[in-house]
C-alpha cells in the first residue's frame, strides 16, 4: 500500500473508508486535493476498467465521481477518483436522477462488453428479447457459478425450471424497452454530495429492464417510500411491476449466494417457490 501511494505521488496517510464490501477504499491526499482510492489485491487491471467505463456511461445523465487513473501496480488493481464529500439530500431528487438514466434507451438488451457484478462476471451478450437475456445472461450465469460452488441442488434446479415456466407464462408476452441501468443499485452505491446532488458509484451497467434497478433498491432497504412514489410519478412502471420485483431480486440474491454463501439460500428458495404457485 505504501508503495502504491508513493507510485501515485500521494501522501502516506490513507484513511480507510467503510461501506463497500468488495474492495479496499481509502481517502487519500496529495497535500492539495483529496481523492478516493479503491484497491483490489487479487484482480487484474481490467477489473477497474469496467468500473471506469460504467461510470462514463452514467455520466451521460447523472453525477458520478471523476476518474483520474487506474491500472495495476505490483499485483494490486487500483482506481483513483475524485473525492466527493458526502452530504444530505432528498429521495425525490434521487428518483429524478435515476429516471434520467432510465430515459437513455438502447437498441438491444445487453452491453458492448462483459463487466462485473461485485467480483463475479456479468455477461452482456446482446439480445432483442428481454426474458431470453435475463434468463441466459443473468440467472443462468450465476446458477452455473452456484453449481461450481456447491450451492445448487437438484431441488433448486427443479424449482428453477418451474419458476422459469411461471415467468414465461405470466409475463412472456409483455414487452419492455432496453434502458441504461446502474445495475447494482443498492443504497451503498448512491449518496448525496454537499449540495444535495445525488451521486452514483460502483455500477454494473447494461441495457436492461429498468425494474432491475428498482428491484435492487428494494432488496436490502435504505430507500424511503418517497423514492418509489417519486419515481412512479416521474416515469411510471408498467402494470404488475410489484409482482415482478421478486423475479429480478433473484439475480441479486444468486450473486449474494455465490459471494457470501448459504445464508442467502432461503431467500433464493423463497423466490424460486413462486414457480409452484
Ligand atoms: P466497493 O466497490 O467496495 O463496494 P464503493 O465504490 O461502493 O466500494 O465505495 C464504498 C463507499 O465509499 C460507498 O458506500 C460510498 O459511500 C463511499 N464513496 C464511494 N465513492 C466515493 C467518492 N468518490 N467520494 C467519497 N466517498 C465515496
Amino acid at each position: 500500500m505504501e508503495e502504491l501511494l508513493k507510485y501515485l505521488q500521494l501522501q502516506s496517510k490513507a484513511v480507510p473508508i467503510a461501506g463497500g464490501d468488495i474492495n479496499q477504499a481509502y481517502r487519500v491526499t496529495d497535500g492539495e486535493k483529496d481523492y478516493f482510492l479503491k484497491c483490489h489485491p487479487q484482480m487484474s487491471a481490467d477489473f477497474f476498467q469496467a468500473e471506469v467505463d460504467g461510470l462514463a456511461e452514467l455520466k451521460k445523465a447523472v453525477r458520478v465521481p471523476a476518474t483520474y487513473q487506474h491500472g495495476s501496480f505490483e499485483d494490486i488493481a487500483f482506481l483513483l477518483m475524485e473525492w466527493i464529500e458526502p452530504g444530505e439530500g432528498d429521495q425525490k431528487d434521487l428518483a429524478r436522477e435515476l429516471s434520467k438514466l432510465h430515459k437513455i434507451k438502447g437498441r438491444k438488451f445487453g452491453y458492448k462488453k462483459n463487466n462485473f457484478m461485485g467480483l463475479l462476471p456479468q455477461i452482456n451478450l446482446k439480445s432483442d428479447d428481454w426474458w431470453d437475456f435475463y434468463f441466459t445472461n443473468r440467472l443462468e450465469v450465476q446458477i452455473k457459478i452456484a453449481h461450481g460452488r456447491n450451492h445448487w441442488t437438484a431441488q433448486r434446479e427443479k424449482d428453477y425450471l418451474l419458476f422459469k415456466d411461471h415467468v414465461y407464462q405470466k409475463w412472456g408476452t409483455m414487452s419492455f424497452e432496453p434502458t441504461l441501468l446502474h445495475g447494482d443499485f443498492w443504497s451503498g452505491n448512491t449518496f448525496f454530495d454537499g449540495q444535495g446532488q445525488p451521486v452514483f458509484v460502483d455500477p454494473a451497467v447494461s441495457y436492461g429492464h429498468r425494474e432491475m434497478d428498482i428491484a435492487m433498491s428494494q432488496l436490502f432497504g435504505g430507500f424511503r417510500q418517497e423514492f418509489i412514489d417519486s419515481y412512479q410519478a416521474i416515469l411510471p412502471m408498467q402494470s404488475g411491476w410489484q409482482e415482478r420485483l421478486a423475479i429480478y431480486q433473484l439475480y441479486y440474491l444468486l450473486v449474494h449466494l455465490n459471494i457470501f454463501g448459504e445464508s442467502y439460500g432461503d431467500s433464493v428458495d423463497r423466490v424460486l417457490a413462486l414457480g409452484g404457485k
